[in-house]
């Protein structure tokens, strides 16, 4: 080597140095440039002029319900706002709204997007009750005020006249909740017209104005049918009980080691079957839900869990008597939210993280089960950012939501100027 062997070993500590030192500073440079553009100044301020609309939107949306798997009221009503800002939305197959924002550039989108189902039953009362800047019903935060959101950021948008170089798609998904199963952004990622066609993914989903969610959660979740020969408690004793291999089951799945990070669980969460108390059951469920912020752990605790089950079963044919029919397990997958994360130095991240900076503010990157599981799991860089700057029990009857207009139109602020590094202005 030629070089004086103290240059190349600095070379070297610089270099790996540089990309986490560089990153955050031309983030931050990208935010302060829009932050002072003018498109965004009166954005920024149609933010604060139509905050009233923007309370207004929660309301309405939040009274159109949206239970599991019956969204379609509330998305035809929700095409229908879009179509007011001069937007032509459509409905795909799975039911999600879907509207295209032009940008400057030909090439791959960003997704803005919020969910339209609630967890809530048919015949819930959702009547928004208001007390000062306090707004209370069933879904009025989860994900009724994201969707209120996304549509505060396209009138500010069109207010400031802003042009992005990338398309800007507008989505409200389906089945975000629950048995939904990610079954909308799946459809969007995996089938849709958009298959392909996504560079980048925001979620408007939870509150606080300190968190956003960079890591997704996986689950995967079974319901276990036993079936055995049944029969009469005291005349039939001595033959199969399937209640036992349910049983055995839930024993022998609290025997496994999880580790703590990556956090990784399981849970015994359901169960029902049988037919009266002096009666041996021909069928007995259980319902099992497994989680892990790792997709390798979670795959490694299902292949455990499913090796117990037909051990557990077996066990049982082995103890009793099988002589009017053998006990049986039947699995049925409920439940597929796949793991994954979005690398916490990707610009999507960086951006979010200046937008708050830029607004005074740090935000701490966390792990949980949204709809940026899918993009997050296919290595496309997504993050859910809050949808309101502070609420309380989501998925709870009693669910409220403040919507105090400073604290609200900053994070609508840090949104958007988060929004608009990623898709690029011109
Ligand atoms: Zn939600």
């Amino acid at each position: 080597m030629k070089r004086p062997s103290f240059l190349a070993a600095s070379a070297i500590a610089l270099s790996l140095a540089a990309p986490a030192a560089a990153a955050p500073a031309n983030a931050d440079s990208a935010v302060r440039r829009i932050v002072a553009s003018q498109p965004y100044k009166t954005a920024a301020a149609a933010l604060d002029s139509g905050h009233d609309q923007w309370v207004g939107d929660i309301i309405a949306i939040t009274q159109i319900p949206a239970p599991p798997f019956k969204e379609e009221v509330r998305a035809k009503a929700f095409a229908d706002m879009l179509r007011k800002r001069g937007l032509a939305p459509a409905i795909d197959e799975a039911g999600n709204v879907i509207a295209l924002r032009k940008g400057a550039e030909a090439g791959p989108a960003v997704v803005v997007s919020a969910h339209l189902d609630t967890v809530f039953p048919e015949g819930t009362d959702v009547t928004v009750k208001r007390e000062g800047t306090k707004l209370m019903a069933p879904g009025v935060g989860d994900d009724s005020a994201g969707l209120a959101t996304l549509l505060a950021l396209i009138d500010a948008m069109n207010a400031g006249k802003v042009q992005t170089k990338s398309d800007v798609l507008f989505v409200g998904t389906v089945g975000e909740e629950g048995r939904g199963d990610l079954r909308g952004v799946r459809q969007l990622f995996t089938k849709g017209a958009y298959k392909g066609k996504i560079r980048a993914f925001f979620s408007l989903d939870g509150g606080g104005l300190d968190g956003m969610t960079t890591g997704a959660t996986g689950s995967k979740r079974y319901r276990v049918t036993f079936k055995g020969p049944g029969g009469h408690s005291y005349g039939a004793f001595g033959i199969v009980n399937p209640m036992v291999a349910l049983g055995t089951t839930v024993t022998d799945l609290y025997k496994i080691n999880v580790p703590a990070d990556p956090k990784t669980t399981y849970s015994a969460s359901v169960v029902g079957g049988g037919t009266s108390v002096n009666a041996i059951p021909a069928e007995v469920w259980l319902d099992v839900d497994m989680r892990s912020e790792s997709a390798g752990e979670l795959a490694s605790l299902e292949k455990q869990f499913l090796a117990i089950v037909p051990n557990a079963v077996e066990a049982e044919n082995g103890a009793r008597s099988t002589k009017p029919g053998k006990v049986s397990a039947e699995l049925e997958p409920i439940g597929d939210r796949p793991a994954g994360h979005t690398d916490p130095n990707a610009d999507i991240v960086r951006f979010a993280e200046a937008a708050y900076r830029a607004e005074g503010l740090t935000v701490k990157q966390g792990t949980s089960s949204t709809d940026s599981n899918i993009p997050m799991s296919l290595g496309i860089p997504a993050i859910t950012m809050s949808r309101i700057a502070d609420g309380g029990r989501a998925h709870a009857p009693d669910e409220w939501i403040d919507v105090s207009k400073a604290p609200n139109v900053k994070l609508k602020r840090i949104l958007l100027a988060t929004i608009l590094a990623t898709a690029g202005t011109r």
